[in-house]
């Protein structure tokens, strides 16, 4: 981990791209090129030999990734990083490469449905064991812990709840065991938290959201230190999920109002959950900016902002979320979240592909949640699409 970040955030997501330049291209050229070429076929030997060469084979990466990947580094404060072609790409060659048969991992009782659905189904046919604990209580993570723990997987704010893990105390607790820490960084970004100067070893993003922030690509990726990227690429060569150079262009575009576009949605978010919580058709609304969450403390602690990611049960369940839904004219009914329009996503509808009504229940999805992604629409036009769309229920 670096010390400290020598330069803002905005003038990292303009500029840090540029000591990868060599060119005099004010904006990055995009290196969109699957190979290339040596002087000699010893030089070309040499290459694939090598280390995360960026100009051999564009799966062991290429310029434009790295460009991408020097940027994330630098704002989340890390040695290296390793972009991939989605988050799921990210999060499964992490958690891959790390553990082997035999090995135990502690993950948290929610999560982002397919890591949920990776750790309950496919990660036990390789002879992994998992167990699944209350964030909200590091006491659990503790319990947890057996002699052949290898990782700690934490997701904070997690989808869909928006429940909010110590981060700090369980790094250090897995610390004080030799276990690595990895936490999904979506939903907060690294403007509102940056968790590896909390501990933890190693952050996951799905660049599909808030660091591409347009709703235009999809990828994913890895920070830590040097030797983890390097054990990391070495493995997901295998992996293949490499991004295309495109993509990687269109990141890299997307991440120059990083800073902006946060600031703009944490201020929405706080708007718009004020504003619900207040309303007489909604139960309840999870943000972890309104003093009435339960770990708004903990919240407050570790986060810069509190995002633009809340979710809240609507009074009169399906029917009424039906006639929400169907009423917003600027909120668009879809899934994906973190980019400039606002999207709203019925959630025990979405997630009935993938649990069964009992795990739902179990896992707190009840039938009128819904989970919204706020936009940089003005918060006034926000609130008046939400106003006229609840009385219509
Ligand atoms: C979307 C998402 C993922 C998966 O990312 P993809 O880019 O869709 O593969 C993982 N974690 C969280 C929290 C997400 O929101």
């Amino acid at each position: 981990m670096k010390e400290t970040q020598k330069q803002g955030l905005q003038t990292t997501v303009l500029h840090e791209w540029e000591q990868l330049n060599g060119t005099s291209a004010v904006t990055a050229p995009i290196w969109q090129t699957s190979t290339f070429s040596a002087d000699t076929p010893e030089q070309l030997v040499e290459l694939g030999e090598s280390t995360r060469p960026s100009e051999f084979y564009t799966r062991y990466g290429n310029p434009t990734h790295r460009q991408v990947e020097a940027t994330v580094a630098a704002l989340e404060g890390g040695d290296a990083a390793l972009v991939t072609s989605s988050g799921m790409g990210a999060i499964f060659a992490s958690v891959l490469s790390l553990l082997q048969s035999g090995d135990h991992v502690v993950a948290q009782r929610t999560h982002y449905s397919a890591t949920a659905k990776m750790f309950r189904d496919l990660v036990p046919r390789w002879g992994i064991e998992r167990t699944f604990v209350d964030q909200t209580r590091t006491e659990e993570f503790a319990k947890a812990i057996q002699p052949h723990t290898r990782l700690i997987y934490i997701e904070s704010p997690s989808n869909p709840l928006l429940q909010v893990t110590d981060i700090q105390a369980v790094a250090e607790l897995a610390k004080s065991h030799g276990i690595t820490t990895l936490i999904d960084n979506t939903f907060a970004s690294p403007v509102n938290q940056q968790p590896l100067k909390l501990g933890i070893d190693v952050v996951i993003h799905s660049a599909t959201k808030y660091l591409g922030g347009h709703h235009d690509l999809t990828a994913g990726i890895v920070v830590s230190s040097q030797a983890f990227i390097e054990q990391l690429w070495d493995f997901s060569l295998m992996a293949g999920s490499i991004l295309s150079p495109f993509d990687g262009w269109l990141l890299l575009r997307g991440l120059k109002t990083l800073g902006l576009r946060v600031e703009g949605q944490n201020r929405n978010g706080l708007a718009l959950a004020r504003f619900l919580q207040a309303h007489p058709k909604i139960e309840r609304v999870n943000y972890p900016g309104l003093e009435t969450h339960p770990q708004h403390e903990v919240a407050r602690r570790q986060m810069k902002g509190f995002g633009g990611m809340m979710s809240m049960v609507v009074k009169g369940g399906f029917p009424a979320v039906h006639a929400l839904i169907t009423s917003l004219k600027f909120a668009k009914c879809a899934v994906s979240l973190g980019g400039v329009e606002t999207v709203i996503t019925h959630v025990a509808a979405m997630w009935g592909h993938q649990h069964s009504p009992e795990q739902r229940r179990a896992l707190g999805i009840e039938d009128g949640l819904v989970r919204i992604s706020v936009g940089v629409e003005d918060e006034h036009d926000l609130l008046a699409d939400f106003e006229q769309a609840l009385s219509r229920i």
